[in-house]
């Protein structure tokens, strides 16, 4: 938690930040790299004071031909397993860098018509 907090305050204060604050409730705005990094140091990172929050994960599970690169092939089928289909915001290499509904349901909506096609084949 506190590399973290460190990283995100240096490249704030590098890149013109005239104040920063970490996400903890006992921080508060520093207004200099030096100061904000003493503080980190004496913060309490305990379960429940530090907080941490993500609304963008993906990528846990991305599909791809390889196996040894991938978790499911481009249908969304899992590599190793017949009946088993991941249709989420996983299947991506990563985080795409935007918000991602709207490529998740084009994705869902394009694998789930795909494996009805195979159903009814
Ligand atoms: C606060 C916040 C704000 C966001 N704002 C935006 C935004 O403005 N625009 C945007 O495009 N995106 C936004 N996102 C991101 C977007 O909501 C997610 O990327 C997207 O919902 C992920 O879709 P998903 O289907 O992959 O996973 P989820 O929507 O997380 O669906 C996973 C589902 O699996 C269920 N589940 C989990 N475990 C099990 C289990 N063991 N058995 C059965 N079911 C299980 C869960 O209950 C859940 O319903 C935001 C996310 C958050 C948290």
């Amino acid at each position: 938690m506190r590399r973290a907090y460190n990283v995100m305050l240096e490249m704030q204060f590098a890149t013109g930040a005239r104040s920063a604050r970490p996400a903890h409730k006992q921080a508060k705005h520093y207004t200099s790299w030096k100061e904000a990094k003493a503080a980190v140091a004496e913060l309490n990172v305990a379960a429940h004071k530090a907080t941490l929050g993500s609304a963008h994960v993906m990528g846990g599970c991305p599909m791809g031909d390889d196996p040894k690169e991938s978790v499911t092939n481009s249908d969304g089928k899992f590599h190793y397993l017949d009946n088993l289909y991941i249709m989420d915001g996983s299947l991506f290499p990563t985080s795409i860098g935007a918000n991602p509904q709207h490529s998740i349901y084009g994705l869902a909506y394009k694998l789930s018509a795909t494996l009805l096609t195979q159903f009814q084949a």
